[in-house]
C-alpha cells in the first residue's frame, strides 16, 4: 500500500509503471497492418531492385556507338525492328545498325547499350532518325543499382511508413514480422453510469471517458476497446477484469479510485494485492492505481473525473503504450509557449492546464487556458488542444511568460 503521507512526484510514478510494462511478442502482419508499426526482424533483399536491366525514359534502345556521329542537322538514321513495352516477356536481340522503340521500364533488347530518349528523335516507326550520340548505358537502369540481392534492407526498428512498406511490397514481402499494437481494453465504473444512446434519469451520466480513452489508447498506437460499464459491485468488477484477462495487454478502468465509499475499483483491487494504490504530486490525477492482472498483465486504474482521467492517460498511460510499441521517444513532444493568461499553481504539484495553444503571426506560439479547475468540464475540455504543464517548483504564471506546452496533436496512426 502506498504511503498516504508523502506523494509521489509524476516521474517516480511513471518510472514504477514503465518498469512494470514489458513488451508483446511480434507477430507477422501484412502490409497495410503493418502501418506505423516497427519491424521485429532484419529483411535482406532475397533478389535485386531492379531486377533487369530497364529503360529510364522512353524512346529507342541501340548501340551507342552507331549515334556517334548523330547531330540536328545530319542525324543517324536506323531501322527500328519493332517495339519493347513494360512488362515484355520475351524480346529478340539487336544488331549493328538497328533500333527498337521502347518503353520506361520495359527491358533492354541484348545487343543494345543505351536508350536515346524519344525527344532527340523523329519519333519514326520504321526508321528513326537520331539527333545526337548518345553514351554507352545512357537512359538504362541497372539491375541491382537500387539494392542488390543478400543486401539488407531494413533493420529490426525500422518504422514502417509508406516508403518503408514500398520497399517491401517491391521486395516480394506480402508479411512482415513486427511489434504489435497493444491490445487496450477500456472499461467505465461507476453505479450512475449508462451507455451513450439512453437517455439519462436524475442522477444517471452518460459515459464519456470509455469513449475518450479508448480514442486516446488508439491514437497512441493501441488497438483499443471500450467493454462499457460495470457498477460500483467488488464480484462484478473482478468477474468483469477477469473475463478480458486472455483478450487484454494492457486494462484500463476509470472512475473508482479516490477516497470515496462505493470507490469499488480502489476497494476490490487493493484486496488482490497486485494493484497497488497510491497519490501522485499532480494536478489533476492526484489518486492513481496501477499494477498488474493475471499473468502480469498491466492494469491503470485511472480516477472518474474525465479531465483527470485523460490527463492520467496523457502522463502515464501513452508513455506505457509507446514503451509496448516499442518506439524510443515515449513522451509528446513539447513547446515552448508565450502565456496569455497568468495562473496559480500548488507548491510541489505539477499542473496540468487545459489550453488553447496557436501560433503568432510574428512565429512562436501563444497558449490561453480553457476551463476553469473543475476536473468535470467537458465543453472546455473539447476545446483545448494542448496540456499546460506548470512545472512542481512554480506557484504562479505571469503574462508573458514562456510556459512548457505539450500540444495534444493526434496521430492519425
Ligand atoms: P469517481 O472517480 O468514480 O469518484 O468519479 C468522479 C466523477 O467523475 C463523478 O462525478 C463521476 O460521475 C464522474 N465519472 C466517473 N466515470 C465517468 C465516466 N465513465 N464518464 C463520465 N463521467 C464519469
Ligand atoms: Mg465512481
Amino acid at each position: 500500500m502506498a504511503d498516504d503521507a508523502r506523494l509521489r512526484t509524476v516521474d517516480e510514478h511513471l518510472s514504477l509503471v514503465l518498469s512494470g510494462v514489458g513488451s508483446v511478442d511480434p507477430i507477422e502482419l501484412t502490409l497495410l497492418d503493418a502501418q506505423g508499426l516497427l519491424l521485429a526482424e532484419d529483411v535482406r533483399a532475397d533478389f535485386p531492385l531492379p531486377g533487369f536491366d530497364n529503360s529510364a525514359m522512353d524512346g529507342y534502345a541501340v548501340r551507342a556507338i552507331d549515334t556517334r556521329d548523330a547531330t540536328p542537322d545530319d542525324p543517324v538514321n536506323l531501322q527500328v525492328v519493332g517495339d519493347v513495352a513494360a512488362g515484355a516477356k520475351s524480346i529478340s536481340g539487336m544488331g549493328p545498325g538497328l533500333a527498337m522503340r521502347i518503353m520506361t521500364g520495359a527491358p533492354i533488347p541484348s545487343g543494345a547499350d543505351a536508350v536515346i530518349p524519344l525527344e532527340y528523335t523523329d519519333r519514326g516507326l520504321a526508321r528513326v532518325a537520331i539527333h545526337r550520340p548518345v553514351r554507352t548505358a545512357e537512359c538504362i537502369r541497372r539491375a541491382g543499382e537500387d539494392i542488390a540481392a543478400g543486401e539488407p534492407a531494413l533493420g529490426a526498428g525500422a518504422a514502417l511508413g509508406p516508403q518503408q512498406l514500398a520497399l517491401l511490397a517491391a521486395l516480394g514481402r506480402d508479411r512482415v514480422v513486427v511489434r504489435p499494437r497493444p491490445r487496450v481494453i477500456v472499461l467505465s465504473t461507476g453505479s450512475e453510469l449508462i451507455e451513450v444512446g439512453r437517455t439519462p434519469s436524475f442522477g444517471e451520466v452518460i459515459d464519456s471517458n470509455s469513449y475518450m480513452i479508448a480514442a486516446a489508447a488508439k491514437d497512441a498506437g493501441a488497438d483499443a476497446r471500450r467493454i462499457g460499464i460495470v457498477s460500483d459491485d467488488h464480484a462484478q468488477l473482478l468477474d468483469v477484469l477477469e473475463s478480458q484477462l486472455l483478450r487484454a495487454d494492457v486494462l484500463i478502468t476509470t472512475g473508482g479510485v479516490s477516497m470515496g465509499a462505493y470507490d469499488v475499483v480502489k476497494e476490490a483491487l487493493s484486496e488482490i494485492g497486485t494493484v497497488e494504490f497510491c497519490r501522485v504530486a499532480m494536478q489533476p490525477g492526484k489518486p492513481q492505481g496501477f499494477g498488474h492482472l493475471g499473468n502480469k498483465i498491466p492494469i491503470f486504474c485511472l480516477p472518474g473525473n474525465p479531465v483527470s482521467s485523460l490527463v492520467s492517460f496523457e502522463a502515464f498511460v501513452r508513455p506505457a503504450i509507446r514503451k509496448l510499441l516499442g518506439k524510443r521517444q515515449l513522451q509528446r513532444a513539447t513547446v515552448q509557449a508565450v502565456a496569455l493568461e497568468g495562473a496559480r499553481s500548488p507548491h510541489g504539484v505539477r499542473q496540468y492546464r487545459r489550453g488553447v495553444l496557436h501560433r503568432e503571426a510574428g512565429g512562436g506560439y501563444g497558449v490561453a487556458f480553457a476551463g476553469g479547475p473543475g476536473s468535470h468540464l467537458l465543453a472546455s475540455l473539447a476545446l483545448s488542444n494542448c496540456l499546460v504543464v506548470i512545472p512542481e517548483e512554480e506557484t504562479e504564471v505571469v503574462i508573458g511568460q514562456n510556459v512548457t506546452v505539450m500540444p495534444l496533436l493526434l496521430s492519425n496512426r
